[in-house]
């Protein structure tokens, strides 16, 4: 009998009290969100009008390094924390590599996401404020499913604006934010201005986030004690998510190892930062070399060929300017099957890390994501969510190498879901359905022009 653990496990009791703020140890703070008709620095406050206080007192903080977490969405993380750590034994055997390859596995949770952290923090604190509804939209609805989850732990009436495309290929998540109790509603719609300007110019038109968003916020903004709330980019969104990377720390030292290399896949940055700040911050303070690599899209390649600037984190440009690396807002990306990394942006706190060389990044061509995936769900037996597969495909690009030089590196990435309602994606790339979506120079630099001439 092998006494090899494979599982590290910790107890509810060893849930973290506290969330970890990284811009209070950061070297350079991220420059400041401006409003689009001053160009003033944007204040706490004036988000007031859309997001919850709490939140937005968060998302502006750059002094408390350490955020308590309410006792209620303790007791509510309960329900599915603390995620297992595994270690990728055979994984790691079938690619011949000496690394040792370790996952925090987020898929683990109810709606087979980590997109449920912070989910339950935002429902927390709007029912803690007197709201009484809220709205989001969804793409492929990972969000979506979590937020309804929240809304109905917290009694909150929630309504979900769902890009019309997905409405109708992901009938199952819809389905399971209606399980739920949430409203959902196709969008673009004719419930809202921005949906009726938009069908009413382009009848057949199959929705984007950017629409999706313009709806919520609009609803947000004409319901009494209602607020908008976001899955991914925003600071608090991450901040939240570190609850990931703070088990992980603590499952490392039960595993009496340390990562040289910690990997997330990267939407709009906040399962990546989850995993990756706890540990970023010994490299910050305490002199550790960590490596730190966020693994992207190839046809949504913002980290890698994007530029660093102000830009709209929406299409219809209703957000404040928000400095980060990012493809322009005008960018409509591939429909790769990995919807939750179809965003044009990076979250701020990232794009600086990313400037400062305190990160790196990686693209990743869509049939090499599904090929790691495949390789992953056959060695350790989970279907990883097809934008998991992003992370598998960087974190065996590692191992090979350790492969290559013998270097027995420690190697940490996040699973950030689960792949059982996205089957339809796995049939497609099984029949040899699937292609790349890799963009030229000339796409992206068209792209960037077409803002510069706006912005
Ligand atoms: C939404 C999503 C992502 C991407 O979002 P981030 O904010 O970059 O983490 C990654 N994986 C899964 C499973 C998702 O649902």
């Amino acid at each position: 009998m092998s006494t090899k653990t494979k599982r590290f496990i910790l107890p509810e009791t060893e849930i973290p009290a506290r969330w970890y703020n990284i811009a209070a140890d950061m070297p350079n703070k991220p420059m400041p969100p401006l409003n689009p008709a001053t160009r003033e620095p944007l204040r706490a406050e004036d988000l007031y009008p859309i997001f919850s206080r709490a939140l937005a007192d968060q998302e502006m903080n750059q002094t408390d390094a350490w955020i308590d977490i309410p006792e209620a969405v303790r007791e509510q993380y309960k329900n599915y924390r603390c995620t297992p750590l595994v270690r990728a034994y055979d994984l790691e055997k079938a690619l011949g590599t000496p690394a040792h390859i370790y996952f925090k596995n987020e898929s683990v949770s109810p709606v087979g996401s980590h997109k449920l952290n912070s989910a339950l923090a935002q429902a927390y604190y709007c029912k803690q404020e007197g709201v009484t509804n809220i709205t989001t939209e969804t793409g492929a609805g990972q969000w979506g499913a979590a937020l309804s989850y929240a809304a109905k732990a917290f009694g909150l009436e929630l309504a979900v604006y769902m890009v019309k495309i997905s409405y109708e290929q992901k009938p199952y998540r819809r389905s399971i934010m209606q399980t739920f109790g949430a409203q959902v509603t196709a969008s673009p719609s004719m419930s809202t201005k921005a949906g009726r300007k938009i069908l009413t110019e382009q009848p057949n038109y199959q929705g984007s986030l950017g629409t999706a968003i313009s709806e919520a916020i609009e609803l947000a903004m004409s319901t009494p004690n209602c607020k908008y709330t976001l899955g991914s980019v925003l600071s608090h969104v991450t901040l939240h998510q570190t609850i990931i990377g703070l088990e992980a720390e603590k499952q490392m030292a039960m595993a009496g190892e340390y990562p040289d290399v910690v990997i997330g896949c990267f939407g709009g940055g906040s399962n990546f930062g989850g995993i990756s700040f706890p540990f970023m911050r010994h490299n910050l303070l305490d002199g550790k070399k960590t490596r730190f690599v966020a693994a992207e899209p190839d046809s949504c390649p913002k980290l890698t060929r994007g530029v660093f600037r102000y830009d709209f984190g929406d299409e219809a440009g209703y957000t404040p300017l928000l400095p980060m690396f990012t493809l322009g807002h005008n960018f409509a990306p591939a429909h790769i099957h990995a919807g939750g990394l179809r965003y044009h942006g990076a979250g701020v706190i990232v794009s600086q890390l990313l400037k400062d060389g305190l990160m790196e990044a990686v693209d990743i061509p869509q049939l090499e994501s599904f090929r790691a995936g495949c390789l992953f769900a056959r060695t350790e037996g989970i279907i990883p969510a097809p934008e998991s597969c992003h992370a598998i495909a960087a974190a065996v690009a590692e191992a090979e190498k350790c492969r290559q030089t013998g270097e027995e590196k420690v190697i940490l990435f996040n699973l950030s879901g689960h792949g059982l309602i996205d089957m339809a994606s796995y049939d497609k790339y099984i029949s040899g359905d699937l292609m790349n979506y890799t963009l030229t120079d000339e796409q992206i630099a068209e792209n960037i022009a077409a803002l510069d001439a706006k912005i």
